[in-house]
């Protein structure tokens, strides 16, 4: 079968290295791909945002089956676009996307579906907002939504933290928020298969988003992951499919919306329980990468069981007996605007002692691999506890030479922490 991956990261690398172990697979082809996903596929220059190239693509290389990696795609449609002209696709169409695309209409479908999540005020203007800081008092959690959108999400513990960032918000143009409740605990995410109806669990993992060793500096894409997370549990993962995952593929049918991809859920771990911090439409990056390193089955069966609806006829997935963790070098500069051009080496070495080196910011040029991006290798190793994968994955980071590249040392810190107790 042929397919046609949709992406350029160390997400889309790790899917392709595991559709590439299919023996299902016809050719893959990769739009825009990178260098190392260019190992596994054959790369074409498709505009991805030209719905009809992708479809004429689709129709001249008889591609059976879309797989769209990131959100953007998703949240344009062109999901939509390819199913239209009768082709399998993996992930939501437009509307469903929403689910991550609009914080405020996730907060509808909990509210509707009665799913364990902050308390909210979505505020339209400053007096709002302000009446919302007087209900929750600090800490408390302020999201852009709407016209002020990529502003990101600011944790205020004090009142004045929380009227700096209102006042960026709604400044001389004004905006749209959504102030929320600060929940207390530990996040961890899970990954759910679902094809409108039925649904597939699909591996937990715990993200490192702070540039800095300890959790500090910056929010960043993640500086690294590891799975499975164990604190959540088999009974919290139980409580948190029942109580969010469910309810939530529920609704969306409901809604005449029905969610097929995978859903990510962010989750708070409180000491009520499970809570919903956000919904992706896609896998994490670098979450994909640690779940691929586990994945003891063929990928693409499972991808087309959701993209054709047959997921409810299959059984739970298989995974290795492991813990995967995969360590992301950056470059310098990022999460601000990154140093590209530094010529990468020592991949294979790494390689060759044990680990798997997904690329996501680089380039080929004059037959050397270059930085391109602001995060650019992900350094990924399975170990029977996740001590021997950390291990692993730091002993293999030490063979590549980024001239300028950095990597938090910590990665998988908290499950360590917890098992030397
Ligand atoms: P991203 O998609 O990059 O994770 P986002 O802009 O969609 O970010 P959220 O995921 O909603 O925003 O929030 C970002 C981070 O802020 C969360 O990972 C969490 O650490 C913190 N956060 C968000 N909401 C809350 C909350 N209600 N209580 C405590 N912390 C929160």
């Amino acid at each position: 079968m042929n397919v046609l991956l949709i992406g350029s990261g160390g997400r889309e690398h790790a899917l392709a290295w595991k559709l590439a172990q299919s023996s299902r697979l016809g050719t893959l082809f990769a739009a825009p791909g990178n260098p190392g996903i260019a190992a596994h596929a054959q790369i074409v220059a498709l505009d991805v945002s030209d719905h009809a190239a992708v479809v004429a693509f689709c129709a001249a290389e008889a591609v059976e089956l879309v797989i769209i990696g990131p959100e953007a795609p998703l949240v344009d449609g062109l999901g939509d676009s390819v199913r239209a002209a009768g082709i399998a696709v993996f992930g939501p169409d437009k509307a469903a996307a929403q689910l991550e695309g609009s914080k405020a209409f996730t907060k509808a479908v909990c509210d509707r579906a009665g799913i364990p999540t902050a308390g909210y005020v979505h505020a339209t203007s400053r007096a709002q907002a302000r009446a919302a800081l007087d209900k929750f008092g600090v800490p408390v959690v302020i999201k852009a939504d709407g016209l002020a959108a990529g502003k990101g999400v600011t944790v205020a513990t004090t009142r004045e933290e929380a009227e700096g960032a209102l006042a960026d918000l709604f400044g001389l143009r004004g905006g749209e928020a959504v102030i929320e409740e600060f929940l207390e605990g530990e996040e961890v995410s899970l990954f759910v298969l679902t094809d409108g109806t039925a649904i597939l669990p699909f591996g937990t993992a715990q993200d490192h988003k702070r540039v800095g060793d300890g959790d500090t500096g910056p929010n960043t894409g993640g500086m690294g992951a590891y799975s499975p997370a164990r604190v959540l549990t088999p009974e919290l993962e139980a409580r948190a499919l029942d109580e969010i995952v469910r309810p939530t593929v529920a609704a969306m049918a409901a809604a005449g919306t029905p969610f097929s991809g995978v859903l990510y859920a962010g989750l708070m771990l409180t000491a009520d329980g499970p809570k919903l911090i956000e919904y992706n439409a896609r896998f994490g990056d670098p979450e994909c990468q640690v779940l691929m390193a586990r994945l003891d089955e063929d990928l693409l069966d499972i991808l087309l069981a959701v993209a054709t609806g047959t997921l409810g006829t299959r059984g739970p997935a298989k995974w290795r007996d492991a813990t995967a963790l995969t360590v992301v070098i950056a470059a310098k500069g990022y999460p601000g605007t990154p140093e590209a051009g530094a010529i990468l080496t020592g991949i294979a070495e790494a390689e060759a002692k044990g680990a798997t080196v997904f690329q996501a910011g680089t380039r080929l040029e004059g037959g050397q691999i270059v930085a391109s991006g602001g995060r650019v290798l992900a350094v990924t190793a399975c170990g029977p506890t996740i001590a021997d994968a950390q291990a692993d994955a730091y002993r293999a980071l030490a063979a590549i030479d980024f001239p300028g590249g950095f990597y938090r040392n910590d990665i998988g810190y908290r499950e360590i922490m917890r098992n030397a107790h």
